[in-house]
């Protein structure tokens, strides 16, 4: 099983991929964790991201598209993959068909978190996560069980994503209406399109994508 998911920053993405790794056995494909992931190691291509990440811009299609390839490739064939924020233009989604291809996958589902826009500011200014694990919460939808303590580890660092703020999540959201949203029509014509309503509680929405999968 290979799957998209698609919506804009703060849709859930993150989230609802980090439920189906737990219930499903996939794995978790983010183009924005591996570009993280690289700008703290101080690699070359994290060098090259971290200005325009900044900024709340793509990174170049090479780079990303490289990236899922070098992932892909490693991963056993009987695992599913789940896409998380790639393909984000059009040329990413035609790079991602022919990475598929290769490694003898086909695309399955790409399903689109349908959200509020106005809401999302509010929903991606509060979020943090913790800084031992991973795990995510948001400060009023998700927080932890007991204050300033990680659910999952117990961990008591936390850290918040620096382009989480307004302005670079205007951005982020102009960059997703102009870039992103057009590649839908070409899944939709091969009939692999599923919108679920991104808004209700984390597990609504992952019942409603385990409905589709199954
Ligand atoms: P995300 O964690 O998916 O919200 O991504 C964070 C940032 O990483 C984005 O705002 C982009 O700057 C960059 N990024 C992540 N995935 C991609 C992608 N597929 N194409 C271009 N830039 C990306």
């Amino acid at each position: 099983m290979n799957i998209i998911l698609l919506g804009p920053p703060g849709a859930g993405k993150g989230t609802q991929s980090a439920g189906l790794v737990e219930r499903h056995g996939m794995k978790q494909l983010s183009t924005g964790d591996m570009l993280r992931a690289a700008v703290k190691a101080q690699t070359p291509v994290g060098l090259e991201a971290k200005a325009v990440m900044d900024r709340g811009e793509l990174v170049s299609d090479a780079i990303v598209s490289a990236l899922i390839d070098d992932n892909l490739g490693a991963m056993p064939v009987d695992q599913g993959a789940i896409f998380d924020g790639y393909p984000r233009t059009a040329a990413q989604a035609d790079d991602l068909d022919r990475i598929l291809a290769k490694n003898g996958r086909t695309l399955d589902h790409v399903i689109e978190l349908e959200v509020d826009v106005d809401a999302l500011v509010e929903r991606i200014t509060g979020r943090f996560s913790c800084a031992k694990c991973g795990a995510l919460y948001h400060d009023t939808a998700n927080p932890t069980s007991e204050d300033g303590v990680c659910d999952v580890c117990g961990s008591t660092e936390f850290k918040r994503r620096p382009d989480d703020n307004e302005e670079t999540v205007r951005t982020r959201m102009d960059e997703y209406r102009a870039k992103t949203a057009p590649i839908l029509p070409g899944y939709e014509a091969r009939g692999i399109v599923s919108r679920v309503d991104g808004m209700g509680a984390i597990d609504e929405v992952a019942s409603a994508i385990d409905a589709i999968l199954n």
